[in-house]
């Protein structure tokens, strides 16, 4: 084998914390902006008012300190109590989250079971829901992207096959397809969308987005509740402040981050995320591996079948020399078949190809001799 290179630098294509925006690192470094002070109000605003945009919704989101689970906790503690009959699909590691929340917190649950690789199947939920019993269903809880599977799940046609069954709130935890997949969560209507800071919004974690629609806000549960309290957030937030201290830093960076998505444009930075996912598809067939996602492919991260020839944490471990890292598969069923490459954020073109280089040199150090080039090759073809 040759040489490894000593200036090898590490290149995160990981489905969070994903790659952070040099402008925005730069705007954590200024010390001169107080959280109690008009100048943090102003930007604390913008920066609710630019995430409404992302959100599709015309009530600007909070902003939380914490990782995108403490979002999600806010969402089940404002919006479920004890006994609550609520549905939650488990599509992959994060819909068990859902599951595992909502049982910790005394719901009755009923969670659907989607087998890896596939969106849930609206009709199932229509069927289940449609069920005739006593208590009315409270929530329905989803994923919009299973980041453990790279699937993207149909969010417009699950939240339509909810609304038209039950009286059921749609909480969709969007974290990884916020800038990847658009989302128009009041057209869509949906109840309550969460985010957070280190996926498609390039500044590191600590920061957690949660949006409620009118009719959530108006039938917030009665369930003690303090620092996730959203009812009191709502309150200062809506002058700029929060209740306890902010991650102000990581405000700051936000700021400048979600300036920079704005003057893109969500829509091109949709499509750009688009084009990087047909990149790394066709890369991917064209080495002769498989896409783990049967339907619904995700454009924040694809999740690579290596097949049983291969083991996908020796891969992991050669790209990773070569300076690329990647995610591995989160479920042991998975571990040594699947490689994630994420492709969410602030990634340009050349990363994605350099990811794809990396993939490719690990391969062939792994296989022996391979032709080289082809899967790069293929992905430059979605570029030209
Ligand atoms: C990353 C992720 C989370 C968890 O977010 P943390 O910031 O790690 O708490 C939840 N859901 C999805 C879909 C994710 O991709």
């Amino acid at each position: 084998m040759v040489e490894l290179d000593p200036f090898v630098r590490e290149r995160l294509l990981t489905p969070g914390p994903t790659p952070v925006l040099g402008a925005a690192q730069l705007a954590s470094l200024d010390r001169s902006v107080y959280h109690r002070s008009p100048a943090f109000d102003k930007i604390f605003l913008e920066c609710r008012s630019l995430l409404g945009g992302i959100f599709g919704t015309s009530e600007a989101p909070l902003i939380l300190t914490a990782s995108g689970t403490g979002a999600m906790e806010a969402a089940m503690v404002n919006l479920t109590g004890p006994g609550d009959r609520v549905l939650c699909v488990n599509a992959g590691k994060f819909g068990e989250r859902w599951v595992d929340l909502a049982r910790r917190y005394g719901c009755d649950v009923l969670e659907i079971k989607v087998p890896l690789g596939e969106p849930a199947d609206p009709d199932r939920l229509r069927e289940a829901l449609s069920q005739p019993s006593g208590t009315p269903w409270r929530a329905v809880f989803l994923q919009a992207n299973e980041t453990s599977t790279g699937v993207y799940q149909d969010v417009p046609a699950l939240a339509d096959a909810v609304r038209s069954t039950s009286g059921a709130l749609v909480v969709v935890d969007a974290i990884s397809s916020l800038c990847a997949h658009s989302m128009c969560m009041d057209h869509w209507g949906l109840d309550c969308v969460v985010g957070g800071s280190q996926k498609g919004f390039g500044i590191p974690p600590g920061l957690a987005f949660v949006a409620l629609s009118p009719r959530a806000w108006s039938s917030l549960s009665s369930r003690p509740r303090f620092y996730f309290d959203l009812a009191v957030e709502r309150k200062v937030q809506s002058r700029g402040q929060t209740s306890s201290t902010p991650a102000s830093s990581l405000v700051q960076m936000l700021h400048v981050a979600l300036g920079r998505l704005s003057e893109m444009g969500v829509d091109v930075v949709v499509r750009q995320h688009e084009r990087r996912r047909s990149m790394v598809h066709r890369a991917v067939k064209a080495l002769g591996l498989d896409l783990f996602a049967r339907k619904g492919h995700s454009a924040a991260v694809t999740a690579i079948d290596v097949g049983p020839a291969e083991d996908a944490i020796q891969l992991l471990n050669a790209a990773e020399r070569r300076g690329c890292l990647f995610a591995g598969g989160q479920m042991e069923s998975v571990r040594k078949r699947m490689i994630r490459f994420s492709h969410l954020g602030f990634v340009d073109t050349l990363d994605v190809l350099s990811g794809l280089c990396a993939l490719e040199l690990a391969l062939a150090e792994v296989r022996g001799s391979t032709p080289l080039g082809l899967g790069v090759g293929a992905a430059m073809q979605e570029v030209l």
